[in-house]
Order: C-alpha cells, then structure tokens, then sequence
C-alpha cells in the first residue's frame, strides 16, 4: 500500500482562501507574508505565524514575503534582523528574493501622506501628545476637534514638508488622518500617520526625521508588495477598519485584507519581545538564546528541532478565540520526534562507584549497545565495561522503599547490555554518605539475560569508571514557577530560581567524546541532552537537558512528598 502523505490540518484561514481562490479573486494569487519587528529575537509564537503564513503559500502555490515591520528607530537593531532571518531559515523556510523593509518604502509612504492631505483627509496637528490624548474622548464619550483639525490643504503640505525636512522638534506636531473624531472606534478618531522622530535608523540613517506609524505603513506595505491575505493576531482586530480606511482612501497598487487570529499563550511562558528583553537586559537569563528562553534561538540551543516546532504548530492548530496551550504539548512535540531520531547513550548524571569484586581487575569488554531501538537502521556501537563502574545515586537505596525495584543490598538487577550484578556490600563515610557499593556479577548473564530465565525487576544505565569521561550537565527547568506568570501582576516576582541547575564531574560514555554542538542524545532512562553551542570545547562537550523523559519513580516520589507536606 502507498503510504498517504498526511494532510495539514484544516482552519479558517484556509477555508476563506480556498472561497477566494474558487471566485477566482486575485486571479487565485496567495500572497502572504511574516512580518517582524527587528525590536528583539523571535519566539515560539512567532513560529506559529511563521508556520501559518509559508505553509498557506506552499500549500497554495503561492508566495509567503519576509518584511521587517522597521518604522521605530529608537528599538530596532541590524543584529536583530539577522537574528531573524536565521530563525525562519532554521524553521526551514525560504523567502528566497523577498525580502522587504518597510523602511524600503518610506518615499513611497512619503508620497501616499501627501496624497491623503491634498484630498483633505490628513492634517498636521500641533496639540501635544498629552492633548491629544485628552482630544481624544473615551468609550462612552466621544471625542473633541483639535482646533488644527480644519488647516487648509495648502497649510498641512507646508507643514508636512517642514516636518520632513526637521524643522520641528519631536512631539511638536503629527500628522493625523482626519476621519471622525466621534467614531465609537477609538483608533478611527484621527489616528496619528506620522511623527517626528529624530533618531537614526539601522537602514536609513539619518535621511528621516519622521516615520510612519504602523497602522498607515502596515497596510500600504501590503499593498505595495500584492500581499492577499495579510494575517495578523486578534488584538488588531480594532485596527482593521483603520487598515481598510487607508487603503479605500488611496490610490493603491493592490487590496489586500486583514484577517486575525489568536495568538500563541503558553503555561509556564511569556511569549512578549517587550518582557523577554527585561529578562536579557536585567540579568535573569543568559541571553535570548538561553535554553530557558522560548524564543526560537534559545529552543534551538536547548535542542529543539524545527520538526518538533512545525509539528507542535500543526497541532495548536489556527483558531478564532485566544487560549493557553499547555506548555507539555510542546515537550510532547520534542520528545516525539527526538524518540525516533536521537541515538541512545549511557551517561551518570549523579554517579555512584561499583566495584564488581568477582570481575577481572585488568579485563575490558566491549559490548554492543543498540544505538535506537525505534529505528533498526541506527545500528550498534560497542560500549566498555570494566570492574569499576558508575551507577546513578537515585538508583540505589540502603533501605528501599515499597515499589522501589532499584537497586539494594543483597538484591539483584540488570545492567544494561551488561550483566546482572547482586549488592554485597554498602561503604559509607564516616557521616554516613553512601560512597561505594561492592557487588558480584553472574558471568552466564552477559548480554543481561540469565539461562536459567530468572527475572530482575530493574535494568540500570552504567558507565565503566575507567573509560568514562567526566562533563558539564545543564538541566533546565520552566523559568516561570506559575502557569500564568503574569496572574498577580509582575511576571519577574515568579521566576523559578532553581530553572538553571548546572552538573559538574558527570560521567559519560566514550563515544560522546567526539559529540559536536548542536547534536543530541538520549540519555538512557534520563533524557535528551544536547551538546551546547556556547560552552561546548573540541572534546570536551557540556550538555544541555532538553526535555526529561517521563520518570514514573520520580512521580512516585513527587506525590509522595506532596502528601507529607499536606
Ligand atoms: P511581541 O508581542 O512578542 O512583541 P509582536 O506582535 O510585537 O510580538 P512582531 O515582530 O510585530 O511582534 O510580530 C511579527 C508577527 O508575528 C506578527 O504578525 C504577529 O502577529 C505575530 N505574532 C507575534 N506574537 C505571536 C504569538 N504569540 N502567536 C502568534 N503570532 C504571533
Ligand atoms: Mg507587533
């Protein structure tokens, strides 16, 4: 049987794209584009639109642009932009030639200003912001004239072009579209166009002092570059009759339309450029790609895969009402795919020293390990064991708990692709820290079955001292301790001071000598681990804990001290 290729899923998006494309609008052009503002790094819910606005324009042979939304000098950066452009290329999408700034078109945007004020629909208006705040009315109550509002056509040109040419200082006076001062629509009472700004910008320089506000140059961006379907997230819901007003009052080279959906939320996150740059600037990360941080770039270096990404994408789905996905779903993504893709190795996170006295003293076997048991093609490798070994800490207990089926004195368990071992005997230090275990092996046990088919309860991962090699372990945890960090105001109040727990002198095994950054692995029976791209050295690899795997013992333990509290 062919296999069928799984189909995206369906939204509303697609729906009114598949209506036009059947009345043949826009000639049954799909434009769309994603469009960043350079002010920071992007994040996992930019990724959604991302998805969203390259898979409508592949799914429809259509175009998808990149345009950097660059109208604020005073935040936006060059290092940003290419930030971006490296995330969505990650992402595995191609804008191939179009790339656009809609900073490209500040003449034309020039241009369209002076068109609206020669039909008597803009105004340059010399209240001050504070005035024009208060002009501006309420909900209930609409709004009053600026007593410039009625400066005649002649004035207002005369008056743009001394703005342009900076003859005013910053927030001396504006030009405003001139629509209806009692609309019930409080972003149609005379939205400013343009203000004064004298600021260079990362692409212009020092050509302009007045940039376009985003709601005249967003639309008219879209209609220089044909965009058809210009999606954007519900809070701009208010700004569509403004986005139709501009361009219903132009002459515009195409007609684009808005269209909105929810934006991503997720538990345990803040998904706000404005409120991650707080935590770079202010020291709480290490920088907007710390693993900790959801933006693209840090789930990068955490080991997330652009697969993962897009899965976890296709699965939110594209909706009409704003809601909070659960922040599992998204390590539910990356341990999917991970499971099938990362080799599995031996790595002690918290090792505890075996001697296995009836083991050889100078012997080495070389025993095959099977590098992913989800995928044959993955092969074997050949894993040493020795004498010495290290175990986990967690797996042994001097006085075992019920259901724990770990190790323990006198009990026996399998090391994996190894042998099963017996506890003879427990050394402790004189505080009574537990410092070695002395155990025997079963010879007949290699490969870790017993002939004579007796069953252990546990198999245990396992490095053998003398090969091991000892590395820097990063394990992360949610950065914020409440599922919505922002519930009582400042999401910074509910930083998890433990999200950061850095392991030193963990043992792992040979092979993961050579690991290069970016390449990850499943620790067996712990985890997938990432070799970092920042503090990685040529042999000498420090890992990064992507996402645990599910631990039913830790769980156990979890509720267990949830009812001692309680
Ligand atoms: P932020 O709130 O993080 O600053 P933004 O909307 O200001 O985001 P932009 O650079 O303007 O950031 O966003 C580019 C595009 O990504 C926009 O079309 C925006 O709607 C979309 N986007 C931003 N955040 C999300 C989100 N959480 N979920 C879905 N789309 C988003
Ligand atoms: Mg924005």
């Amino acid at each position: 049987m062919a296999a069928v290729e799984p189909k995206r899923p369906s939204n509303f998006i697609k729906t009114i794209i598949e209506q036009d494309l059947a009345n043949n609008l826009n000639n049954g052009r799909v434009a769309t584009r994603f469009p960043p503002e350079p002010n920071g790094f992007l994040h996992i819910g930019h990724a959604k639109s991302i998805c969203l606005n390259f898979g409508l324009a592949e799914e429809f042979n259509g175009t998808c642009n990149l345009r950097f939304d660059d109208t604020n000098p005073a935040k936006e950066e060059t290092r940003y932009v290419e930030a971006i452009k490296e995330d969505v290329r990650w992402l595995g999408y191609d804008w191939g030639q179009r790339e656009f700034y809609a900073s490209d078109y500040f003449d034309r945007l020039y241009d369209f200003a002076v068109e609206l004020i020669k039909s008597g629909k803009a105004y340059v208006d010399s209240l001050s912001a504070e005035e024009i705040r208060q002009f501006r009315g309420t909900l209930t109550e609409p709004g009053k004239p600026s007593p410039y509002r009625n400066r005649s056509v002649e004035e207002n040109l005369e008056l743009f072009q001394q703005m342009q040419a900076g003859k005013f200082e910053d927030g001396s006076c504006v030009l405003r579209a001139k629509i209806d001062m009692a609309h019930p629509n409080l972003l149609m009472r005379d939205p400013t166009l343009y203000r004064i700004r004298k600021i260079s910008h990362h692409r212009t320089g020092d050509k302009w002092c007045i940039y376009p506000m985003y709601d005249f140059t967003h639309c008219l961006s879209d209609a220089i570059e044909g965009i058809t379907h210009s999606l954007c997230t519900l809070e701009f819901e208010n700004n569509r009759p403004l986005y139709d007003w501009v361009l219903d009052n132009l002459e515009v080279p195409s007609r684009p339309r808005q269209y909105e959906f929810a934006r991503l939320n997720l538990t345990y996150t803040i998904l706000s450029k404005r409120k991650l740059i707080q935590l770079v600037e202010e020291g709480h990360v290490e920088g907007w790609d710390d693993p900790r941080m959801p933006t693209i770039s840090g789930l990068r270096r955490r080991g997330y895969t652009p697969e993962a990404i897009r899965n976890f994408c296709d699965r939110i789905g594209v909706a009409k009402a704003n809601s909070v996905v659960d922040v599992s779903l998204l390590e539910y993504s990356i341990r999917e795919d991970l499971n099938r893709r990362a080799p599995r190795v031996m790595a002690v996170l918290k090792p505890l020293k075996v001697v296995i006295a009836n083991y050889p003293e100078d012997l080495t076997e070389d025993l095959e390990a099977i590098n992913n048991p989800e995928d044959p093609a993955m092969g074997t490798r050949k894993v040493p064991f020795s004498r010495t070994i290290y175990i986990e800490q967690d797996d042994f207990r001097i006085d075992p708990p019920r259901k724990f089926f770990r190790l323990a004195p006198g009990r026996e368990v399998r090391l994996r692709y190894a042998y099963f071992i017996t506890c003879q005997n427990v050394i402790q230090d004189k505080d009574g820290n537990i410092v070695e275990l002395h155990c025997t092996y079963d010879p007949e046990t290699r490969g870790g079955n017993a002939p004579d088919g007796r069953k252990v309860k546990a198999t245990l991962h396992w490095v053998s001292a003398r090969h091991a090699f000892d590395a820097q372990v990063r394990l992360y945890d949610r950065l914020f301790l409440k599922p919505d960090p922002e519930a009582d105001g400042d999401f910074k109040q509910c930083i998890n001071p433990d999200s950061l727990k850095i392991l030193e002198g963990c043992k792992l095994e040979p092979s993961l000598a050579e690991a290069s950054p970016g390449q990850i692995y499943q620790f067996e029976r712990l985890g997938y681990f990432c070799v970092d791209s920042k503090y990685s050295q040529t042999g000498r690899p420090v890992f990064n804990r992507t996402v645990s795997l599910r631990d039913a013992w830790a769980k156990i333990e979890k509720a267990r001290a949830k009812q001692k509290k309680s």
